[in-house]
């Protein structure tokens, strides 16, 4: 199957690390979802724009010129890598959590959210102005629920996830966008584990904002990206306020910029944001339907394999979701997840995630008391690191550990 092999190369894919009785093994990463490697060619091309980095918007230097136009190409890129439409603005930022607070500080109104959100889109807002609508028990109802609650009182916005990142579960962003539209809201889609997954259209969906992480985008170098409407962005109050967002400053009075500079104040992370270019150009050139393709193929073994062992319970918001990302979370009944997550690691080299994943009210919900194990991956992966999992995994439970640990301050330790 050409699941065997990772879709794209990615830095530290033959990585070796050590185990708990002293040999060493290939490290399997499978928490693409907090952070993915970096590709190959992303890595090599940090290393190639290195020696011209210098200041952007700032400098006469070659090196400045350079820059600046790599800086102002990314833009570009990112925008019609999400298919913004001509008028949209591209603003650079950290993080998606960065992004999304700059979009609560600048929205003229009311925001409705979820309470199935990571908690980068629900406290931006929860402390802003915002009301949360509770998810119900199936997705078409949750539909119903958010347009009965904008038709009864009118919001600025609507914020949901474009992906969970406890399941993996898509939202159809289409559907919410024309019930958004049709009571005069704006929808923000929280991206970070969409945009590493799916080729995704703001334009042809309709989504008015999308934010997402170069960390998560096979770009680990500190950027992130707020995509969308202009109007309320060149109206709204810099976000950060500093040189570069002004064209005029007495002691009196400031004349802010418009466009994504407004935002932007200070030195902006060049060779971050010249990562995500390059990781995108990569992900834009890759065939559709062999990257979906890639991350099904994985995520229906994995499901299928570990589904089956006696007391797994893979979680899942909504029972009639039809697509899931490379996301899958579980909990084992009567088992630790931290002590199933440090096992996995220090006796088979498998990383994955133990936790409450920065969604508390959603854990809350499914009814988790306890943290869960999260596995997730996306092209640099391989059915092969699917398939240890699901042995490694059953072994666990048939036998437990190999080895002995111990509770140490919150911690399992060999
Ligand atoms: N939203 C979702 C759905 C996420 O999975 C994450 C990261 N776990 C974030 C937001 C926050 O992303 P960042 O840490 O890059 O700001």
């Amino acid at each position: 199957s050409t699941a065997d092999c990772p879709l794209l190369p990615v830095i530290g894919g033959d990585l070796q690390v050590p185990l708990v009785d002293g040999s060493e093994t290939r490290y399997v990463n499978l928490d693409y979802a907090a952070s993915s490697p970096a590709l190959d060619v992303v890595a090599r091309h940090v290393t190639e724009v290195l020696p011209l980095y210098a200041s952007v918007h700032r400098g006469a230097g070659y090196a400045s010129q350079i820059s600046t136009a790599a800086y102002e190409h990314a833009r570009r890129v990112v925008g019609d890598f999400v298919g913004a439409r001509q008028d949209d603005l591209v603003i650079f930022t950290r993080n998606t959590t960065d992004s999304i607070n700059l979009l609560a500080s600048i929205v003229p109104g009311e925001t409705v959210v979820l309470d199935i959100e990571h908690h980068a889109n629900l406290l931006p807002w929860v402390n802003a102005n915002a009301r949360v609508v509770k998810a119900a028990d199936t997705l078409e109802e949750t539909l119903k629920r958010v347009d009965a609650e904008l038709a009864a009182r009118p919001a600025a916005l609507l914020a949901v996830t474009g992906a969970s990142n406890v399941t993996g579960e898509t939202l159809p962003l289409r559907r919410l966008a024309t019930i958004a539209h049709r009571h005069g809201t704006r929808l923000a889609v929280d991206g970070a584990q969409l945009v590493p997954h799916r080729r995704v259209s703001i334009a042809f969906d309709g989504v008015d904002y999308l934010a997402f992480s170069g960390h998560k985008t096979y770009a680990p170098f500190g950027s992130g990206v707020l995509v969308g409407r202009r109007d309320w962005l060149d109206f709204g109050e810099p976000y950060l306020r500093g040189g570069g967002a002004v064209t005029q400053v007495s002691l009196e009075s400031t004349t802010w910029r418009t466009g994504p500079a407004r935002h932007e104040a200070g030195s902006p992370n060049v060779i971050g944001v010249a990562a995500l270019a390059r990781a995108i150009q990569e992900l834009a050139a890759l065939d559709i339907s062999a990257w979906e393709a890639h991350e099904r193929a994985l995520r229906e073994r994995l499901v299928a394999g570990i589904g089956g062992l006696p007391g797994v319970r893979i979680h899942s918001i909504f029972p009639d979701a039809t697509d899931a990302v490379g996301v899958v979370s579980f909990s084992v009944d009567g088992v630790d997840s931290r002590l199933l997550a440090t096992a996995l690691s220090a006796e088979a080299g498998i990383g994955v995630r133990d936790g409450k994943f920065c969604a508390h009210p959603l854990l809350e919900r499914l009814g988790i008391t306890g943290p869960a194990v999260r596995a997730s991956f996306g092209v640099g992966s391989r059915l092969s690191d699917v398939e240890l999992l699901i042995a490694e995994l059953s072994r666990f439970l048939e036998h437990g550990p190999r080895w002995t640990y111990e509770l140490v301050g919150g911690h399992w330790v060999a």
